[in-house]
């Protein structure tokens, strides 16, 4: 059994999970995230409490936390963008004073790395050996399976797709480039763009609402979603030319929009991924939804094996 955690800018999830990626115990709490760093960690504690609590904690061997980024696995810290207060915060340090975690090692992991260890192991990049995996939602996170295995580059930060320019005259992006996908391909950026097209809702403008009209043929949010979708493909080519990946692996709520996603991504992806070794390229829904994140955190930190050997710590330490 082992503990895992997701942190977000909106919730602090927690859960018990099996070797099997079920989670036999869920429980969460709101992020304070706009309070002091000891607050937010307080409500990760009530989380891990909560969790302490139940009668299988003893079969407990390890705790798994997917935190959103960016992260530093060499000095175990985090700088949510969604969190201001946490900033070279030492996530792993903290949660293992935590009385209940003695003995237990702490693993790290990017959010979207964990969720791409989840979809490797259970969900709909298995028996997959190369994979990108991605998020996209309020922003685009990913991450990428190479030759069998999670991969996590030195900070632990690889695949990190939102931030690579598709568009290399485009907008400034907040991380200092210009034309990042994320900027382009985000639920927020698709919410964006249908308004400047014309859509309009009685409703709190949301991706959501955007594919409910894409789905009733409105034809701004049609093209909001065909652009986001087309800066998809773009950058999901640029990687499996890359890599050689077979597979790209999508979750995250604007995938929930399903065909008039799915259907301009897939056309994209054939015109990008235009190079004969690049025909096999597919792009699939994700299988796991928004468990994905506690699942990943699980299965990572249940392999416990080098190369996350750096940022494993006694939690009696
Ligand atoms: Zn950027």
């Amino acid at each position: 059994m082992i503990a895992a955690l997701d942190i977000g800018g909106t919730k602090i999830a927690g859960a018990l999970v099996d070797r099997d990626g079920v989670l036999v115990l869920r429980t969460r709490r709101t992020t304070p995230a706009q309070e002091p760093a000891d607050a937010i960690l307080g409500s990760v504690f009530e989380v891990l409490s909560a969790l302490a609590a139940s009668p299988l904690w003893g079969r407990v061997r390890a705790v798994g936390i997917g935190s959103a980024g960016p992260i530093d696995l060499a000095h175990g810290t985090v700088s949510p963008v969604n969190i201001p207060a946490w900033r070279d915060f030492p996530l792993i340090e903290s949660v293992a004073r935590h009385p209940a975690l003695a003995h237990r090692q702490v693993m790290l992991a990017g959010d979207a790395v964990a969720m791409t260890a989840a979809e490797h192991r259970h969900g709909a990049a298995r028996g997959h050996k190369n994979a990108l995996c991605l998020v996209v939602s309020t922003g685009v996170g990913a991450g990428l399976v190479l030759n069998g295995s999670v991969h996590h580059g030195l900070t632990g930060n690889a695949g990190h797709l939102g931030h690579i320019s598709v568009d290399f005259d485009g907008e400034p992006c907040p991380c200092g480039a210009r034309g990042c996908l994320e900027a382009i391909a985000s639920g927020t950026a698709i919410t964006r763009h249908a308004l400047a097209l014309g859509w309009q809702t009685p409703l709190t403008p949301d991706a959501a609402g955007v594919a409910a009209a894409a789905r009733a043929g409105d034809t701004a949010a049609l093209a909001a979603f065909d652009r986001a979708a087309r800066a998809l493909a773009a950058g999901i080519a640029a990687t499996a030319a890359l890599i050689e990946i077979d597979i790209a692996v999508v979750g995250g709520g604007v995938a929930q929009a399903g065909e008039v996603f799915f259907e301009p991504l897939a056309r994209h992806l054939r015109g990008y991924a235009a190079m004969p070794f690049l025909k096999g390229l597919r792009a699939v829904p994700a299988e796991l939804g928004p468990d994905a994140g506690l699942v990943g955190a699980a299965v990572l930190a249940g392999a416990g094996v080098p190369p996350l050997a750096t940022v494993l710590v006694d939690g009696n330490r």
